[in-house]
This record gives structure tokens, sequence and C-alpha cells, in this order.
């Protein structure tokens, strides 16, 4: 492609990607009719591949514990360009690397005339089948990527956010024995945020041991692991005092009577996680929970989670960004929203051995957004 082409393309496509926020009256100029135009004649292609993240120590929450997590890498190519995504299969979604594989396969793109077309791809991609969130999530970020790709734009920019504004990271210690428990607490130095995993009998000494050791500020996960509201409630008044800053999904996910009975008593913020998936199940949840923690696995990428933060905010809802077992592709898309949020645990592609994408970066324990276009992640 010719230079001047490739500008005159990054000019008109820069404009088209401001659909993600402007009305399309406010769109509808010269350059763009002409972009569309000639974008008229390209197709994009899918192509995907299963790949095992290797855990740097087994992980165990409440219900589980595993040492590999399964993902699939997707890619689309458009136009001499390659957005990049994923989707990752923690067990308890409910997806493998088999299911997002057929469920790509009935992916067609080629009836799509641009990248653009964000909002009428990604309504098609839903209605193929129900659930298949992180199949869903892969395809949204890879598109995204491209549309930045093809603007020369980081996503966080064509969203009008401020890479200034991004918030610190917590790193995730899982449940484990008190030996291990202090040696990922001394790994986890780089981190200004630690996030513990509870909800077996092990709680006070994960805390404890932990805070032989540090002072930061933690955030604790029950992962569904607590059954009696009032010993919930007696055990969060004691993690005040030790320093924790909020308790997230501390009861069964349908119990939404017993989290609406500890949000009003708690004097820490109870989040939504496991109840929690896609947009329309916010509602529901308000006056239940104090915030809600957003994974882009669980709402199928970055354009629904964009209009979760919206409703979330709307709602007076704290807002969590939170990650799966992820590589730096996945947790750099998310990490694009995170200026918009008030609590980051993107820690997902830290945790992994044999990461294959370069991506964003943790300095000083706060998330740094880079001026790569796209999700701004890049292949190893
Ligand atoms: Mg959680």
């Amino acid at each position: 492609m010719t230079s001047s082409r490739r500008d005159f393309l990054k000019k008109a496509a820069l404009l088209s990607a401001g659909a993600i926020l402007l009305p399309n009256n406010l769109l509808a100029t010269k350059s763009s009719k002409k972009q569309s135009r000639r974008t008229n004649s390209k197709k994009m292609s899918l192509t995907f591949r299963p790949y095992d993240l290797r855990l740097n120590h087994t992980f165990t929450i409440a219900s589980y514990s595993r040492t590999t997590t399964p993902v699939v890498l997707v890619e689309i190519a458009y136009d001499g360009l390659v957005g990049y995504g994923e989707a990752s299969l923690p067990q308890y979604l409910g997806e493998t690397q088999t299911s997002v594989c057929d469920f790509l396969k009935k992916v067609d793109l080629s009836q799509f005339s641009s990248p653009f077309l964000l909002e009428d791809i990604l309504t098609y991609v839903d209605a193929i089948a129900p659930k298949n969130t992180a199949a869903k999530a892969s395809i949204d970020i890879a598109l995204h990527d491209l549309v930045g790709k093809i603007t020369g734009q980081p996503i966080y920019r064509l969203l009008g956010l401020n890479p200034d504004k991004t918030p610190a990271t917590s790193f995730t210690i899982g449940i484990d024995t008190q030996d291990i428990v202090r040696q990922k607490t001394l790994e986890a130095k780089p981190y200004s945020i630690l996030k513990v995993k509870v909800g077996r009998d092990t709680d006070k000494m994960l805390i404890e041991t932990i805070r032989s050791i540090t002072d930061k500020p933690l955030y604790v996960d029950a992962n569904q692991g607590w059954k009696d509201r009032q010993e919930a409630l007696d055990k969060i008044f004691w993690l005040k005092e030790q320093g924790v800053v909020l308790v997230e999904q501390p009861m069964a996910k349908t119990d939404l009577e017993s989290h609406a009975w500890l949000t009003e008593r708690s004097p820490l913020p109870i989040i939504a996680d496991e109840s929690v998936q896609r947009l329309t199940d916010i509602q529901p949840l308000v006056g239940a929970f104090s915030g809600i923690n957003i994974k882009l696995m669980k709402c199928t990428g970055l354009r629904e989670a964009w209009k979760m933060i919206q409703v979330a905010r709307a709602n007076k809802l704290d807002i969590m960004l939170g990650c799966m077992t992820e590589t730096s592709c996945a947790i750099s898309a998310a990490a694009q929203l995170s200026p918009a949020i008030d609590w980051a645990d993107l820690d997902g592609n830290l945790l992994i051995g044999n990461d294959c994408f370069d991506g964003v970066k943790v300095v000083d324990g706060k998330i740094k957004l880079s001026d790569r276009s796209g999700i701004g992640a890049t292949k190893r």
C-alpha cells in the first residue's frame, strides 16, 4: 500500500472510529463516506488456535485448584493489518477450547464491509448462540485491536480516557499453606495492593501471615465461600481492622437477600463478581451490592464492558475491573478501560510463565498504558 493511501485510510478511519462515541449525524462526513466505499471491497478473515497457560503457582480459591489455564488465541486480518484477541477458559466459566473453536467456526465476518461496524458485528456474534462469553470476547478484543490499528490510536484514546488516571492493580494470592503464602507475599513486592482469596477455614491464618510481612492495603475475595451472613459480617469487621479495603462475593451468587443484608451493615464495600456477568445482570443487583467486578471474559468484551461501566455509574455502583488467567493480550485490552474504573485487578498475565504477548506494564504498582495502537499488545 502506498503511504498516501495509508494516510488517507488512517484519517478516514479515525472519523469512523468516532462511531464508538459520536452520534451518526456527526459522522456523516464526506471522508467517512469515501472510506466506507473503499473498504467495501475488503474482507475480514478470522483464524484461531488453542494455547495452554502455565501458572507459576498452583492456584487455589474457595472451590477448586488448578496449575494451567486453557485459552484460545484469535486473529482477525483485514487490509494488511491483524487484530489480536483471546478467550480465557477457567473451568468454572463452562467453556473449553473445543467449545470456543466450535463457536468461532460459526462466525462469518466476510459478510461485514468493515471492522468499524462493531455494533452490527458483535450483535450478530452474540446471537449465534447463548453464553459462550469468552469466545465472543475474543472476537470483540480482536476487532477493537483492528480498529485501533487502522486509526493508529490506542482504544483508551478513542474512548476519550486519560491514561494518567489508571489505578494501581492488585496482585492475587490464592489459598495456600502458610509457607507458600509467605513466599507469594514476598514475591508481590512490586505491587502496592494484594488481593487475597479466602472462603475456607484458613482465612484468619492467611491474613495474619500476610500481615506479618506487609501492611499494604488488601482486597479480599471469598468466591461465594462464606455460608452464614452473621459470621460473614463478623469476619468483615475483623478484616477492616486488618486493613482490608473491600470484599468480593462473600456469599452464594444467587443469594441477593443476604448480600443486601451484608451491604447495609458492612463497614467495607461489598463487590459482586460471580453474581454479575453481563449488562442486563446489573439492575437486579442495585441495593444488594456496593459495586460490581466487570471482566471481559464474562461480559463478551470491551464493547459491553464499556456499556456496563456507564450503567454502573448511573446506578452509583463502584466498579472493579477484573480478569481471568490471561496473556498480555486480553489483559492489555481490559487495561484500556482502566482510567474509567475504581479498582483494577488485572494481574492474570503476571501469574503465568509462558505469556506469548508483550503488552501493558505495571510501574510502581500502577497500570501504565502505552501509546501503542489498538489494545497495545504485540506478539513476543
Ligand atoms: Mg472474584
